[in-house]
């Protein structure tokens, strides 16, 4: 009973250990808020346009760019990028400096403050598009030819962009491909350049894998957190205990 009680307080720990981001991870979402915070400053006094480069910023909006706890080199500037028309613009901490998380945090114009890959409407713009080429071929069945435009389908949207999927179809009538046109609906998770896409010539018609692009920087995992630490004595103390319970009956 002591074990199994010991075992349940592990798990309960574990969960919650991974649900707190690291200390190093808070100071590097902070610097990230605060270059959205000033670049959103210079957009407002330049007609809306985001800067060209991070540089555009110091001093004026932010006296100089911040230093990522875990990366202790400026890990921001080399990932910033932006567009125009529609303005946006995305900027992570390139590299895996946290681990597990890597070109995370991000901070982008659409999202906000990205926390870690997957935590945007990706998940729901891939089912959605799934879900638009599931009805494109039952119009394609019962027609016997491809719609001429998406709309005769009534296609769901990207969540991320609210803008209709791509729709191409191939010169053989038959197959067809669909994209999501939001640039930047989709900046925050596992970057650029990433749209999903779905190809009914393909094997299975998938839709395409994230293709991260993983930045120069060497991995450097963060020390062990306060949790972590806790987190191992437990498990440590959980191991022995066993051995004392289960011991004498062994034998
Ligand atoms: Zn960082
Ligand atoms: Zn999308």
């Amino acid at each position: 009973m002591a074990m199994v009680r010991i075992i349940l307080l592990t798990l309960l720990l574990v969960g919650t250990g991974e649900a707190r981001p690291r200390p190093n991870e808070l100071g590097c979402q902070k610097n990230l808020r605060d270059l959205g915070t000033a670049i959103e400053m210079y957009s407002t006094d330049n007609q809306g346009q985001y800067p060209s480069s991070l540089k555009a910023i110091c001093p004026q909006y932010l006296a100089s760019i911040p230093t990522c706890p875990s990366a202790r080199v400026d890990s921001y500037s080399a990932s910033y990028t932006s567009e125009r028309r529609p303005d946006s613009y995305v900027v992570y901490c390139c590299g895996s400096f946290h681990p597990s998380h890597v070109n995370h945090p991000a901070f982008t114009s659409v999202h906000g403050l990205v926390e870690r890959p997957g935590a945007t409407t990706l998940g729901t713009c891939q089912e959605n598009i799934k879900r638009a080429a599931q009805l494109v071929r039952e119009y394609r069945k019962k027609h016997k030819k491809l719609p001429d435009k998406l709309s005769q389908v009534a296609a769901p949207v990207c969540p991320g962009s609210s803008a209709e999927y791509l729709y191409h179809p191939r010169p053989n009538r038959q197959d067809f491909v669909l994209e999501c046109g939001g640039l930047s609906a989709h900046l925050g998770d596992n970057i650029r350049p990433y749209q999903p896409r779905y190809d009914s010539a393909a094997s299975a018609g998938v839709v395409s894998e994230v293709s991260p692009v993983v930045a120069a920087g060497p991995p450097q995992p963060e020390p062990l957190g306060a949790n972590q630490m806790q987190l191992a004595g437990l498990m440590a103390l959980a191991v022995f205990l066993g051995l004392v319970t289960l011991g004498p009956r062994a034998r």
